[in-house]
């Protein structure tokens, strides 16, 4: 670049960090404006004394798109984190007392399939198969591309489109492709816990939500050495390197535009010019807050929002061999807990999701002692009574672990520190707490998340969850690289 020309990052969610690390190395200054105290967004972590906490990811995939991004800018990965692969993915738990360990090598995955729910190994041999075709054909097209690029693959003719969006599962919800394929509503169940990975409800999000498991089973799952937040630290750690500028416990105020151009940003009185501005903050509230001269765009900002959750993060004074380090123990009824969640309450027997990093990590907790963290899905914010709620859904989930563990789990309850929807929101600037940005509860989901340009809007970008194409780290830092790739520069 002949002259240096400024860049402006408003948060430093993942996408953010991922933006300013990617804008600096094409050669802009840099400056990111973060609300919080610190980087990282909701890739955060909590203490309680010694006991260590990722407060919201914990399950990592696609690690080579950090990889790319630390590649990009001329740097190698390994020199700021690592990860390994973890023997068992998950451990689930059926309320009939069964247990099924989903180990990452994925022969021995189908074999425990066979054993413990009774699936045929030819059924499972041609599911694999068929998620992997998915993940072949929407990978390029929806996750490496801005969204307009899109148009460019459909093929020309109806007839071409509808057998592409058969053969993707665009017209079947994913509860019913996995009721066809297994006979055990156990497996059932198992695969449509994925579409919980975007906060989208099984029983109304198209099947083409298998490319999932397929990145979860064929292409793996992670732990980052020193938990989750590791990686935000890592990232954070590059930008510091590059020689990126941070401000926290700034929270900007409005994009100033001139005419349709975006020239920079106010905080309080002071005003920050730049000549690219890339906004991390979730764009549902960023149009009414920063944008308020600009007409949102509805048909993205009204589309239904992903769930939200409520985190319980418990010191836990003993451990537990029965526990891994991803735990999931289902509900006994799975629909009706998403039935509940569409009507914005808490089901009352709600699937429960135990993460334990000290599992692998010393360092998060003493010896012979665990970090809990206790996660149940939960609607967004819709004003309800979160206190009471909190508790109801603490008094079932110890009721359920109780009998699971065999002992009285809260006797172990050594702190306890917690995250609702209104937190999520509060801390994060997330609309009503959703942790997704826009939920996959349509067939056209995926055609309707925010662009990372506003075809009005110059010299503006927008990355994040809440953009396409969507929540979850790795397609965060997909936001990022499509939106640098298209910035446009007036
Ligand atoms: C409990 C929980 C569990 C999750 N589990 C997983 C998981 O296992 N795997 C996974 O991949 N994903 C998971 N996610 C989702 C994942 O965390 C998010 O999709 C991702 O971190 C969102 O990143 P983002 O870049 O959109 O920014 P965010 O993390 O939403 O951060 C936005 C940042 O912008 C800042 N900001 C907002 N407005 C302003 C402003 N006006 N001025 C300055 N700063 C501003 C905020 O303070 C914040 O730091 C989980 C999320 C939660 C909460």
């Amino acid at each position: 670049m002949a002259k240096e020309l400024n860049a402006i990052v408003i948060g430093s969610g993942i996408a953010g960090l991922a933006s300013a690390c990617r804008l600096k190395h094409l050669g802009f200054k840099v400056r990111v404006f973060e609300a919080a105290p610190s980087y990282g967004g909701k890739l955060a972590e909590t203490r309680l004394g010694v006991f260590r906490f990722d407060k919201g990811p914990s399950l990592f995939t696609l690690p080579e798109e950090v990889d790319d991004l630390f590649l990009f800018c001329a740097k190698n990965p390994r020199d700021y984190y690592t990860y390994k692969q973890l023997p068992i993915i998950t451990k689930y738990f059926f309320s009939d007392g069964s247990l099924v360990n989903a180990y990452a090598n994925l022969e021995q995955f189908k074999q425990e399939l066979q054993i413990q729910l009774g699936e045929s190994k030819e059924v499972l041999d041609r599911f694999f198969q068929y998620i992997e075709k998915v993940y072949n054909f929407v990978s390029p097209i929806f996750l490496q591309h801005p969204i307009k690029k899109f148009y460019k693959y459909l093929p020309l003719s109806l007839l071409k489109s509808i057998r592409m969006s058969l053969q993707i599962g665009a017209f079947q919800t994913l509860a019913k492709s996995n009721a066809a394929w297994f006979r055990n509503p156990k497996t059932q169940m198992l695969f449509n816990r994925f579409a919980t990975y975007n906060g989208s409800n099984p029983y109304k999000a198209p099947a083409t939500l298998n490319v999932i498991p397929h990145l979860e089973h064929r292409l793996g799952a992670y732990f980052v050495e020193g938990g989750m937040r590791a990686a935000a630290d890592a990232i954070y750690q590059l930008a510091i390197d590059l020689g990126v500028e941070f401000q926290f416990n700034a929270k900007v105020d409005e994009i100033l535009l001139e005419g349709k151009i975006a020239k920079g940003v106010r905080i309080g009185k002071e005003l920050f010019m730049a000549n690219q501005v890339f906004c991390n903050m979730d764009v549902n509230l960023a149009y009414p807050h920063l944008l308020k001269q600009v007409a949102p765009p509805q048909i993205y900002l009204k589309q239904e929002k992903s769930s939200s959750a409520l985190v319980f993060y418990w010191a836990m004074d003993r451990s537990f061999d029965l526990l891994d380090v991803h735990n999931l123990v289902f509900s006994a009824n799975y629909k009706e807990e998403f039935e509940c969640l569409s009507e914005a309450k808490v089901y009352h027997d709600p699937s429960i999701y135990i993460y334990i990093s000290s599992k692998v990590e010393e360092k998060d907790a003493p010896l012979n002692k665990e970090n809990w963290f206790v996660m149940i899905n939960a609607p967004n914010d819709t004003g309800q009574n979160w206190e009471e709620i909190k508790r109801e859904a603490k008094a079932n989930i110890l009721q359920r672990l109780n009998n699971l563990l065999h002992c009285n789990v809260s006797d172990y309850i050594l702190e306890e520190t917690y995250l609702g929807p209104k937190e999520i929101a509060l801390h994060t600037n997330s609309y009503a707490g959703a942790l997704y940005g826009n939920s996959s509860n349509n067939r056209f989901a995926a055609f309707l998340r925010h662009p990372h340009q506003n075809g009005g809007l110059k010299n503006l970008s927008f990355v994040g969850g809440s953009t396409h194409p969507g929540g979850g780290i790795p397609l965060c830092l997909l936001s990022a690289k499509i939106a640098v790739n298209e910035m446009d520069l007036e």
